[in-house]
């Protein structure tokens, strides 16, 4: 343990990002892991049988407005063209997601023009009369009225929470997700996207491919902990109430299932929301349809579908997607604090460290930024 400058305790795409800039500056860094593998929850895999490659924890896409972050990312693998769309089945049918004048047209059967169906939206949120939105329902309502809220964003939104959409904060919608035109690009602000034509664990392993880097895989750093010298400055990218044996109480995240089947019924696409209630799954992906690079695999009648379970997090569990509200927020400080106290040559990383929502691409900016000062 002597040996190393820096511990970064999480092989993610933030851990693998530090660990390279402080290698490129002759840094000694160990670099562990809980999991048994590289990247995360980025982690991908091909399947021997199809040559499908298989995102372990649900559907990774990468976009990005950032030059930076493009430019450094794509020194370390290739990226496809891979545009994103998505289409959502309501009552059997599908529409593209985020709703666009198509949708609008498709849900209504009219054949309205822009400036028609803006006009048409905003009379619909008239009607419900809501002027001072308290909660998401009343929020959705208010902006696009009951046909389009129903149908798209009230049973989606509950399946996600497990709650109504009555107990839901309104802020969590903060714009009207209506386009007025038949763009339909998933990340319409994206000036790049793609997916990695190797799979994104290569992309990690060429992070992690310097003399400098030493990796441990399924080393928790609990079990770890009392070897680590005093003067070893450690990057933490897991969760800190985990970290501080939830002395303060648990922050609240949601989780996740996924179930995954091999298939001759292909989606036709990458993904499909389910806005129904009777359909328990929010999303299904078919992998192959990412691998634009590869038609051979596209083409093979064999889908690997995987079927997205919002779930509730307990202790111990998988953290998906942090809560933040108020309340989370001052529990969260109250852990920076303390960890402070207990580990002063700790600096809280990645998207459990910070307990933020990270895309992949403010994961890598945040570590370039976190590298520049500690280098
Ligand atoms: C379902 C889902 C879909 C997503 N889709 C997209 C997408 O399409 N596009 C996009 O840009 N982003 C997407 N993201 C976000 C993306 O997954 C994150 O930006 C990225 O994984 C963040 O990387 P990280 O290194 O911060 O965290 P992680 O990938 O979570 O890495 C943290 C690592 O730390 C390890 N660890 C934690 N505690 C310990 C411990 N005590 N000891 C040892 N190791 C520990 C964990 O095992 C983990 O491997 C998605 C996220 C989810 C949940």
């Amino acid at each position: 343990m002597e040996k190393y400058d820096y511990l970064i305790v999480g092989a993610g795409i933030f851990g693998a990002v530090v660990a390279e800039n402080l290698a490129r500056n002759n840094k000694k860094v160990l670099v562990i892991d809980k999991r048994d593998h590289l990247a995360g929850n980025i982690y991908s895999y091909t399947d021997e049988e199809t040559g499908i490659e298989i995102h372990k924890y649900g559907s990774h896409i990468f976009h990005t407005e950032h030059d930076d972050v493009w430019d450094y990312i794509t020194k370390f693998g290739e990226f496809n063209d891979y545009i994103h769309t998505v289409d959502t089945r309501h009552d059997g049918k599908l529409y593209p997601m985020p709703i666009n004048l198509d949708t609008i047209n498709l849900l209504y059967g009219t054949d309205m023009d822009a400036e028609e169906a803006e006009e048409f939206v905003k009379s619909e949120a008239e009607k419900t009369g809501i002027k001072n939105p308290q909660n998401f329902e009343e929020k959705g309502l208010s902006l696009v009225g009951e046909k389009l809220y129903t149908a798209f964003l009230k049973n989606y939104t509950e399946k996600q929470w497990n709650t109504s959409a009555k107990n839901l904060s309104a802020d969590i919608l903060s714009r009207i997700p209506v386009r007025f035109s038949h763009n339909n690009r998933y990340f319409i602000t994206a000036k790049h996207q793609g997916i990695p034509k190797e799979g994104y664990t290569k992309i990690v392993e060429n992070l992690l491919a310097s003399d400098n880097i030493d990796v441990k895989l399924s080393t928790n750093f609990k079990d770890i902990e009392s070897e680590v010298p005093a003067t070893t400055k450690i990057i933490y990218c897991g969760q800190i109430d985990e970290l501080l044996d939830y002395e303060l109480g648990t922050l609240p995240y949601r989780s996740l299932k996924f179930e995954e089947e091999r298939t001759t019924d292909s989606l036709g696409q990458a993904v499909i929301n389910e806005a129904d209630k009777d359909v328990p799954y929010t999303r299904s992906h078919d992998y192959k349809y990412y691998q634009i690079h590869q038609p051979e695999v596209v083409e093979n009648e064999t889908s690997i579908i995987c079927h997205e379970y919002p779930a509730d997090y307990e202790r111990g569990g998988e953290a998906y997607y942090p809560v933040n509200n108020e309340e989370s927020e001052k529990l969260y400080q109250q852990y920076v604090e303390l960890a402070k106290e207990k580990y002063p040559n700790l600096i809280l990383g990645g998207r459990l460290g910070a307990f933020r929502y990270w895309d992949m691409d403010l994961a890598i900016k945040n570590a370039l930024e976190l590298s520049k000062t500690l280098n």
